[in-house]
């Protein structure tokens, strides 16, 4: 059970239309807390008629004050949810932190970078200008910004505030109406996000949240012919199908899938400045991040270094409750501890380099997992190959520049990678020829950045994310020629 004083909401109601009510045939799902197995509490089993009701509800919001609200205003407002996240922040990472079970630390940094997100988009609200074009003789001619309209916003349950601050940050910026599904198995900091927006004074309409099973509530998003964009996080599967629901609409699909990034150290790297990086890309949120570092290729000359000092750092690594704030929490759930341990047979005959090990205060009855960091793997092992989701690494061993480039190029995926070496010409090279969406140097990640544009290539996705870039995919481009002599 979650103490009174956190839950500042019903969590059982979705939002539709700027009331919060059951779920139309009033049926319920329990979330489970992934530290010890406990329920947490029940929330609403959205279904089609619900997610029906959100979409209407947004299509009217855009004929009325939400779509006739100026930019600025949105801008305002948005800045106002921020501000109102930043307020409960103790409150929300606590929620974050017993629904994921992601340790306090990171719940909290979760929700500074959902703030963040409304800030980033609140300020950018009324900065994304149509152009002017130079045209024939006698015309004038210039470009719209304009939403898309009703955009649907599927979420998976690894970083709930992030991808809702990303996804439904920027589509409120440029004005449109939004239908959230987060995931059923975390999503209280979604229903909390939703009553911070009314408390706010989004118009009713402007953000619809309806939580549910994804083959019910979220395949009735993902299908339905009144939405007119797509957002979705999560599995490669899933998002297959997704795209195809939507095709059937003809209606644009942003796809942010999975990953098996690489960090590739080479002989002449700053191996201690590496090495938190090399390790917390492998273990943050327990391994549960698209963008983990799950293979570190290391090139032969200081391969034996980076070996011994990231094995020094996992015996290191404490595994326990989200909320004794240890460096990993649990998995999810039971079931994503189980596909992780099914990974973790698969390494039966591999070296493992080093563990973590569990604090004596996880319980038995928690999804726990101890980080494991396998050494001397082949780059076409399923352990280097498949995502894991879970707190485990595979270290590759190099030869050339040439190599490396190979392996890392080498799976179906291709979100982030990253690249450790002090030669600027090879780092200018490689950044070109790596396949990725974001390609860090001398670091990983650059601390999250919302600023950022995040996304894919092959199965990790298409369509970007985070920054300006949003905006653009949440809008679309009307052209106006003016023919006047
Ligand atoms: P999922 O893709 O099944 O779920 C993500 C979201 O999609 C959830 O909100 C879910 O309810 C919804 N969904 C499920 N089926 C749907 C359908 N048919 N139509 C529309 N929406 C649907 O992910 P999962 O089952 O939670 O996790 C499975 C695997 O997905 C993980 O092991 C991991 O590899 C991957 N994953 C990736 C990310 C990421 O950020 N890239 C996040 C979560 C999970």
């Amino acid at each position: 059970m979650i103490d009174a004083d956190l839950l500042w909401f019903d969590p059982a109601l979705c939002l539709i239309d700027g009331s919060f009510q059951s779920a139309a045939d009033g049926q319920t799902l329990p979330l489970v807390n992934p530290s010890d197995g406990t329920a947490l509490c029940q929330i609403a089993r959205g279904t089609a008629t619900d997610i029906d009701a959100a979409v209407d509800a947004a299509r009217i919001a855009l004929d009325g004050p939400w779509g006739a609200m100026t930019a600025t205003d949105r801008g305002r407002l948005l800045t106002r949810m921020g501000a109102l996240v930043l307020d409960r922040c103790d409150a929300l990472a606590r929620l974050e932190a017993m629904d994921v079970g992601k340790p306090l630390t990171q719940a909290r940094a979760d929700v500074v970078a959902l703030a963040r997100y409304l800030e980033f988009y609140g300020g950018a609200a009324d900065k994304l200008h149509g152009e002017t074009i130079p045209y024939q003789a006698g015309y004038t001619v210039y470009s719209l910004r304009e939403p898309h309209g009703v955009t649907g916003h599927i979420v998976p349950w690894n970083y709930p505030m992030q991808i809702i601050g990303r996804s439904v940050g920027a589509a409120l910026a440029m004005g449109n109406a939004c239908v959230l599904k987060p995931a059923e198995e975390a999503c209280l900091t979604a229903l909390a996000f939703a009553n911070i927006a009314v408390e706010a004074g989004l118009p009713a309409g402007a953000l619809n949240v309806v939580p549910g099973i994804g083959a019910e509530a979220g395949a009735a998003l993902a299908g339905h012919p009144g939405v007119d964009h797509i957002s979705f996080t999560g599995s490669v599967a899933t998002g297959a199908l997704v795209q195809q629901a939507a095709g059937r609409n003809v209606v644009p699909v942003t796809l942010e899938l999975g990953g098996k990034s690489p960090q590739i150290v080479f002989d002449d790297a700053d191996v201690t400045a590496a090495l938190p990086f090399l390790v917390n890309a492998g273990i943050q949120n327990a391994g549960q991040t698209c963008s983990a570092a799950s293979r570190i290729l290391v090139q032969r000359g200081v391969y034996n270094e980076v070996r011994d000092a990231m094995s020094a750092a996992y015996r290191e690594l404490s595994v326990g409750p989200a909320l004794s704030d240890l460096r990993l929490g649990p998995l999810i759930s039971l079931r994503q501890k189980a596909i992780v341990e099914g990974y973790l047979a698969k390494g039966r005959d591999l070296t493992i380099a080093a563990e973590g090990y569990l604090a004596e205060d996880a319980p038995n009855t928690g999804a726990y997992v101890r980080p494991t960091l396998f050494a001397d793997v082949a780059p076409d092992h399923p352990l280097a190959q498949e995502e894991i989701f879970g707190p485990v690494q595979v270290l590759i061993l190099f030869d050339s520049e040439e190599e490396a480039v190979t392996i890392a190029n080498g799976t179906d995926y291709g979100l982030v990678a990253g690249l450790w070496t002090r030669d600027g010409a090879r780092q200018m090279r490689l950044a070109k020829r790596l396949h990725a969406g974001q390609v860090f140097l001398n670091n990983y990640g650059a601390g999250g950045g919302v600023e950022l544009p995040f996304g894919g290539i092959g199965k990790s996705g298409h369509g970007r994310e985070k920054g300006f870039e949003a905006l653009y995919g949440f809008s679309q481009l009307k052209t106006v020629a003016a023919y006047h002599g």
